[in-house]
């Protein structure tokens, strides 16, 4: 396995069930890990409970449980470790701790309702499904947490992306009395500026709280740019953020629900290479299951 020498390595590929897939050097006080993140396409499958009946090998629980399995493989994580959560648009963050969502996958209504999760030890691979909201993938280069985010209009706009940096700042100074860790964001596919037509008014209303996303679509109506919102939101926090420039409305590779409503959702994931097969048991944190933090 080869060692990318820095963020600029950051390498695309197509294959598998990856659209985008990618390794960050972390170098935690006690070893140097590998994490690594993706963003699934159609190909990999609807991986999605709730959004079943499509087309694309995502009609029944079954295929997802099987596309989710597939991925997991892919990744080279156990079967079932992937945490998900119960997305509802929030600003909710949660930490993957312990065993408590192990088994996610198979047991979708067992899961807390957030748009964020945290793995704090890096050591729970972590997934968050979309088809045109943004997918945010986060790594602190200095302890090896993890976190993912499902940032739409109302989460960007309610502050799940600030929500997710103060929780993963928390744990670094936790973990290492650290004042500012070397935090990193991805942007991953999403609807673009171009696309994503609103209403007047609710252009008017968002941009009173994040002007950067003030946007035209290509034919002349007004627009939000949520990735230019959420880039904007990490860089005035001090995440050093990338964005990869696929827009879900306009590539086929993706799921979009304002192209193709109902079709499914696609993942961004992030894991740990090599970590142990199964997270430590309540290790890091004393939240349970269901514990929602503002
Ligand atoms: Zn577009």
């Amino acid at each position: 396995m080869s060692h990318p020498t820095g963020p600029e390595a950051v390498g695309t590929t197509a294959s598998g069930p990856f659209v985008h897939l990618a390794s960050v050097p972390v170098s935690t006080p006690n070893e140097a890990r590998t994490v690594r993140f993706g963003f699934t396409g159609v190909a990999a499958g609807n991986l999605a409970f709730h959004v079943l009946g499509g087309p694309d090998g995502g009609g029944t629980e079954a295929e997802v449980a099987r596309s989710r399995r597939a991925l997991e493989s892919a990744m080279g994580v156990a079967a079932g470790s992937t945490a998900y959560v119960r997305q509802v648009h929030s600003a909710d963050v949660v930490d993957a701790t312990g065993h408590a969502w192990g088994g996610a996958a198979a047991s979708p209504g067992g899961q807390a309702e957030a748009d964020a999760l945290v793995s704090h030890d890096g050591m729970t691979p972590l997934a968050i499904m979309v088809a045109d909201c943004l997918p945010v993938v986060f790594v602190d280069e200095s302890t090896g947490a993890t976190a993912v985010a499902h940032a739409g209009r109302r989460g960007l706009l309610d502050g799940v992306l600030q929500n997710t940096v103060a929780r993963l700042r928390r744990s670094a100074q936790a973990q290492s009395g650290a004042c500012s860790p070397t935090l990193r964001a991805w942007i991953g596919p999403s609807i673009c500026g171009a696309c994503y037509e609103v209403p007047e008014k609710l252009r008017r209303e968002s941009v009173r709280i994040l002007p950067e996303a003030e946007a035209v679509t290509s034919w002349g109506t007004p627009a939000l740019d949520l990735r230019a919102g959420a880039q904007a939101v990490l860089s005035r926090l001090g995440v050093e953020v990338e964005r990869v420039e696929a827009c879900t409305r306009e590539d086929q590779r993706l799921f979009s629900h304002r192209r193709a409503p109902g079709r499914g959702r696609f993942v961004g994931v992030v894991w740990t290479e090599h970590a142990p097969r199964t997270s430590p048991p309540g290790t890091r944190s004393k939240s349970a299951e269901g514990t929602a933090h503002r």
